[in-house]
C-alpha cells in the first residue's frame, strides 16, 4: 500500500515538475545508438505531441492566469497552441516562440517549464503578469516533432524528429509566403492579432559551434534583425533583448553564448517579424539536437538538464526586464565584442 503510494507520489512529482514521463498507452521509442561511446539518445524522455498537449490543458483547467487557445493545426490536422498570460493592452507584450524545427526540442521543454511556472500563482508571478502579456507558442513543427511527414526518416540517426513539417517545408523559410498552415496561422492568428513588441525565437544548432576563434564550445548562439529594411530602432530594441539574454545566461556559470552568423532574407522570422510588423526580434540557437541525418548534430542526453535551464532562466530574466523596463536601459555595446560563432558543422537557424 505504502510503496504505491510511493510511485503515485513520484509520478506526481515528475508531472509537477514538468519532466515528462511515459504515460501509459502512450507509444516508446526505442533508445537510439550511442552517441560517440558514452551517451544514449532517448527521445522518449521529451515531451511527445499528446504529452504537450495534455499537460497544457491540465495547467489551464487549474490556473486563472493561463489561457490557453488553439491558433491553428499542422498539416496532419494537429492543434497548434498559443498559452496566454495577460491581458492589458497598455502593458508591452512578448511572444516566445519554439520548434519551428522538430529537431530542436529542448526549446519546447523549456518553455512547457516556463508556462507552468507561470501558472504558480506565486506573489512573484502576479506582480510579473500585472505588467507584461506574455505568449508562448510551445513546438510550431507539430509534425516534424513527431516525424510524421511525408518523406523518409531512414537516414536519419534517430528516425524519430526531423526539421521540416509534413510537406517538406522549412517553416522558418515561410514567414514572407506563408504557404504552410503552420506559419499562416502564426502571422493571422497570433501575430496580426496581438501584435508582440518582442519575440525570441529559440531554436537548436549543431552540437560542436565554437566561441570565434576558440576551441571552446558554446551553449548557445544569438542574433538580432539583420534585414536592411528593418527600423534602425526595432533593431536596437533587440539588441537590448539580447542583452539582457546575455547578462543572465553568461552569469550562470554554465552558459557560453557567441554571436550567430545569420542570413539577411526576411523569410526569416528573425527578419521578417522585425521588418513586417516592426517586432523586436531574437535568434536563440542553443547546442546540439534531438535528431539528424547529420551525427555530428546530435547531442546525448547528458547536456539536456543544463540546455532546458538555459531557456528557462532565458525567458524568465527577459519577461521579467521587459516587465519592469528594466530592458530599456541595458547596456548593448557587448554585441560589439561578442565573438561570433565557428561553424564546423553547423545548420543554420
Ligand atoms: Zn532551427
Amino acid at each position: 500500500m505504502k510503496k504505491k503510494l510511493m510511485i503515485g507520489a513520484l509520478s506526481s512529482v515528475l508531472v509537477a515538475s514538468g519532466i515528462s514521463y511515459t504515460a501509459p498507452g502512450v507509444s516508446v521509442l526505442a533508445d537510439g545508438p550511442d552517441y560517440k561511446g558514452n551517451e544514449t539518445i532517448k527521445n522518449e524522455r521529451l515531451h511527445s505531441y499528446e504529452e504537450m498537449a495534455s499537460m497544457l490543458e491540465h495547467l489551464d483547467q487549474k490556473s486563472d492566469a493561463l489561457s490557453l487557445e488553439v491558433f491553428g493545426q499542422s498539416v496532419k490536422g494537429r492543434d497548434l497552441y498559443l498559452a496566454k498570460f495577460g491581458n492589458n493592452e497598455d502593458n508591452p507584450t512578448v511572444l516566445y516562440l519554439t520548434q519551428q524545427h522538430g529537431n530542436e526540442t529542448l526549446t519546447t521543454e523549456g518553455a512547457l517549464q516556463f508556462i507552468k511556472h507561470l501558472t504558480s500563482n506565486s506573489k512573484e508571478v502576479n506582480e510579473l503578469l500585472e505588467n507584461v502579456n506574455i505568449l508562448v507558442v510551445p513546438r510550431l513543427n507539430v509534425d516534424g516533432a513527431e516525424g510524421d511527414v511525408d518523406f523518409s526518416l531512414d537516414d536519419y540517426v534517430s528516425g524519430t524528429h526531423t526539421r521540416y513539417n509534413a510537406n517538406g517545408v522549412d517553416l522558418n523559410r515561410d514567414h514572407v509566403d506563408r504557404n504552410q498552415p503552420e506559419t499562416k496561422a502564426l502571422h493571422e492568428n497570433v501575430l496580426q492579432e496581438y501584435m508582440p513588441d518582442y519575440m525570441i525565437d529559440l531554436h537548436h544548432q549543431g552540437a560542436e559551434t565554437t566561441l570565434g576563434d576558440t576551441d571552446e564550445l558554446v551553449s548557445g548562439s544569438i542574433l538580432y534583425p539583420t534585414n536592411e529594411e528593418v527600423d534602425p530602432e526595432v533593431v536596437e530594441k533587440s539588441k537590448q533583448l539580447g542583452a539582457v539574454l546575455y547578462n543572465t545566461v553568461e552569469s550562470r556559470g554554465f552558459g557560453t553564448l557567441s554571436k550567430y552568423i545569420g542570413g539577411s532574407a526576411q523569410t526569416i522570422s528573425r527578419n521578417g517579424l522585425a521588418a513586417e510588423y516592426g517586432i523586436a526580434t531574437l535568434l536563440f540557437e542553443m547546442r546540439g539536437m534531438a535528431d539528424h541525418y547529420r551525427e555530428d548534430y546530435v547531442l546525448g542526453q547528458k547536456s539536456n538538464g543544463y540546455l532546458i535551464k538555459q531557456a528557462v532562466i532565458s525567458l524568465e530574466a527577459t519577461a521579467k526586464a521587459i516587465a519592469d523596463g528594466s530592458i530599456e536601459e541595458v547596456d548593448t555595446s557587448f554585441w560589439d565584442t561578442l565573438p561570433e560563432s565557428s561553424y564546423n558543422r553547423s545548420e543554420s537557424e
